[in-house]
């Protein structure tokens, strides 16, 4: 799942795993268990995703290599939030050619003057990971999750000026990526996802993967 924060990479990533039964694969998620385990890693980690940066390539990909050792990868797998620099672009390219997978990029567009008014209304449970949002998908009791009744939450990187330096930290690291997708023949898809209720986008995404 390629595309600028806010984009709708997490909701999709979600609907795709029930609709496939592939494993989510978020680095946002694996990063923020370690800021919740509080760990020294995490602490660090925390004060970076605050700024609205990108933590390192090297963490990131040890993340995902780590991770797609486990077997639930081999029917195949949904990368959220990775990669999201070149760098990381090269690494996951040589993981994935490891295993004989083959990636097929859809790229979320959406218009950057939605993203600002879509994050800025998010909230998540701290609980179970249920993303919601107060204009297109409110819970619903007021700020509790349906899942499982707690207490929703504004994640740290979801005020106004740390998601402008998110999209900034997008266009500048993140869109180069496209290049090297380019150069390397990778299957590659833009997927229209300003508007539209996300059942209907999922339905795109499953139509541009192979049989
Ligand atoms: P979003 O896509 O909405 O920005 P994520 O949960 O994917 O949300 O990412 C949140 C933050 O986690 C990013 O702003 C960045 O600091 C960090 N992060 C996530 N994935 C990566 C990655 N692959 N490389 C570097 N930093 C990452």
């Amino acid at each position: 799942m390629f595309g600028p924060p806010g984009s709708g990479k997490g909701t999709q990533a979600k609907l795709l795993k029930n609709h496939l039964g592939w494993p989510h694969i978020s680095t946002g998620d694996m990063l923020r268990e370690h800021v919740q385990a509080q760990d020294e890693l995490g602490i660090e980690i925390a004060a970076v995703m605050k700024s609205g940066q990108l933590v390192g390539d090297d963490l990131a990909n040890r993340l995902v290599e780590t991770r797609l050792e486990r077997p639930d990868v081999e029917a195949g797998l949904i990368l959220d939030g990775y990669p999201r620099t070149v760098q990381q672009a090269a690494w996951m390219s040589k993981l994935l050619d490891r295993k004989d997978f083959r990636p097929v990029v859809a790229h979320l567009k959406v218009d950057y003057n939605k993203i600002v008014a879509r994050l800025s209304g998010r909230r998540v449970c701290p609980q179970c990971g249920a993303l919601y949002s107060l204009a297109f998908n409110p819970p619903r009791v007021s700020e509790l999750c349906d899942n499982d009744g707690s207490r929703l939450m504004i994640r740290d990187d979801d005020r106004e000026e740390i998601i402008r330096r998110r999209l900034e930290a997008y266009d500048r690291q993140t869109l180069p990526v496209l290049g090297y997708i380019r150069d390397a023949g990778i299957s590659y898809h833009e997927v229209e996802a300003t508007d539209g209720a996300p059942a209907r986008i999922a339905q795109r995404i499953c139509e541009i993967l192979p049989e």
